[in-house]
């Protein structure tokens, strides 16, 4: 095997290969990422036509549960990462037996479960929307005559939900029967609504060795759920991004987490932080990096989980990343035409309703460097 791992804390050589978990557009600009540094990789996804697996060196297309193929990939791999958080934790449990995965397996199941994520937050003292547990129509009933729900919530399943799915937004009064047949049994959570002026999100990344580098905060604009676009700077003090930069480390820190981080957040207009959520991998909100910062989120987290050294984090311009979602595509060649933005595509076939295509990222001079 090339470049062997000698001790957790050696870095891997070039020419060693990184395995991927998951091959959505994350693992394809991984592997774009791990290239560049001289790295193999090897993608495991069950679909045959993913993303990442037209740009990596091997592709394994098998099951999260097929025990010999995981056993199989990870004999091939000398650090394995994930691109998306519902690898079931069985599968990466399976895998850090026979190799490093990072992050850790930790990371992957605290934020597989929306109630043990915000638990998580709290106990560090970090501040999230009101929120209490949700098993059945009668702990929904209480929830909703709860005074954090006064103002409206959001009735989120406490697993698979992304982009909005798995959400329902209700107000005391509304038909709960209804509300709680949709969620079809699954546990869930009641989320008071939160009033917020602003999203924000910090992308950041801890090294082997605790280092910690955060990109500056994005704001971010959703629609039916899914995230347009992500604007930096963020219209936020710089007493919130240096506030935002401290709960991204203290909650990486609390996983002695290695890798690329999303946390997702809520700015009041009286300038509390809540976060909303995290994303144990790199973040559509941090695609930007890759336009305005000499290294990408996708090079810091490479960096990490080979146990390099990261790098700097500085913003060298202002931007606007807008994804490409759908029908935008379609707008691919005027964007070309235009010539004056960075347009990157995920090799997706297919054009759907709220797929995510790509994205461009518009440059703007940054007045100065601070
Ligand atoms: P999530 O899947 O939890 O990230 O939610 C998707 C989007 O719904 C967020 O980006 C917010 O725009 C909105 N949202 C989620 N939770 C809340 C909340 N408690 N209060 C207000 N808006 C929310």
């Amino acid at each position: 095997m090339a470049g062997v791992v000698v001790n957790t804390l050696t870095a891997l050589h070039p020419g060693a290969t990184i395995g991927i978990l998951g091959g959505g557009q994350l693992g394809r600009m991984l592997a774009i990422a791990a290239a560049r540094l001289g790295y193999r990789t090897i993608i495991y996804d069950p679909d045959a036509n993913c993303p990442a697996a037209q740009l990596a060196n091997e592709h394994i297309a098998a099951t999260w549960d097929d025990g010999s193929a995981l056993d199989a990939f990870a004999a091939r791999c000398d650090v394995v990462t994930y691109e998306f958080e519902n690898v079931p934790v069985a599968t990466a449990e399976r895998i850090a037996a026979l190799v490093p995965v990072r992050p850790g397996v930790k990371a992957l199941a605290i934020a597989q479960d929306r109630l043990g994520e915000k638990n998580f937050i709290r106990d560090r003292g970090i501040a999230t929307a009101p929120f209490l547990p949700v098993d059945d129509e009668a702990s929904l009933d209480a929830a909703l005559a709860d005074p954090m729900a006064s103002g409206g919530a959001i009735l989120k399943t406490r697993r698979l939900g992304y982009d909005g799915k798995g959400q329902i937004r209700l107000k005391p009064g509304d038909d709960i029967s209804a509300a709680w047949a949709q969620m079809a049994g699954a546990a869930c959570i009641l989320e008071g609504f939160v009033d917020f002026e602003h999203e924000i999100s910090v992308v950041a990344t801890r090294g082997l060795a605790g280092e910690f580098r955060a990109f500056d905060p994005a704001h971010n604009v959703h629609r039916d759920g899914i995230l347009r676009t992500s604007t930096v700077p963020a219209p936020v003090s710089d007493a919130i991004v240096s506030e935002a930069g401290r709960i991204a480390r203290a909650i990486m820190d609390g996983l002695d987490y290695c890798g690329t981080m999303g946390v997702e957040c809520f700015v009041l207009r009286n300038g509390d932080v809540l976060v909303n959520e995290i994303a144990p991998r790199v973040h559509n909100s941090g695609h930007w990096t890759e336009a305005a910062c000499l290294i990408s989120q996708f090079e810091q987290h490479i960096r990490a989980v080979a146990g390099l050294p990261l790098g700097d984090p500085v913003r060298h311009s202002n931007c606007v990343m807008e994804n490409l979602i759908g029908e935008d595509v379609d707008k691919v060649p005027a964007l070309l035409e235009d010539g004056d933005c960075l347009v990157h595509l995920y090799g997706k076939a297919e054009t759907r309703p709220g797929r995510k295509m790509g994205h461009v990222t518009r440059l703007s001079p940054r007045a100065e460097i601070g």
